[in-house]
């Protein structure tokens, strides 16, 4: 999709700050960090939201959080523990319509969420 404003990062046609990437997936730290470590991970395939994803997919959801871990060793998080959300459509208050794994560390994470 080409208005898609991760689709247009993944591109590089909007600037960010890139963690990792690879032939299937893009990470890259968020614009307004709710944690000293927040890094998103995103399919390079336009994928509006994860109830979207197919069965042909599958291993592709697998790898997004192989990857979500992998950055977490490589950011020094891992040890202390970290939390991984993945918002889904209007009542996960999903904002950005393209599936992203939210990778969130180095502080104490409360909950339950809001
Ligand atoms: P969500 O509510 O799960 O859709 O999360 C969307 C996330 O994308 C939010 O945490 C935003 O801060 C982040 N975001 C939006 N625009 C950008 C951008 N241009 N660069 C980096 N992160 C962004």
């Amino acid at each position: 999709m080409t208005d898609c404003i991760f689709c247009k990062i993944i591109r590089g046609e909007i600037p960010s700050e890139a963690v990792y990437e690879d032939e299937r997936c893009y990470a890259f730290r968020d614009i307004e960090p709710q944690a000293p470590v927040h890094v998103l991970i995103c399919p390079r395939d336009h994928i509006v939201r994860i109830s979207d994803a197919q069965p042909t997919q599958e291993e592709l959801l697998g790898h997004l959080l192989w990857v979500a871990a992998d950055i977490a060793r490589r950011e020094h998080i891992s040890e202390g523990g970290y939390r991984l959300v993945v918002n889904c459509g209007v009542h996960g208050q999903q904002a950005v319509e393209h599936l992203h794994v939210h990778l969130l560390g180095g502080r104490q994470m409360e909950w339950p969420p809001g």
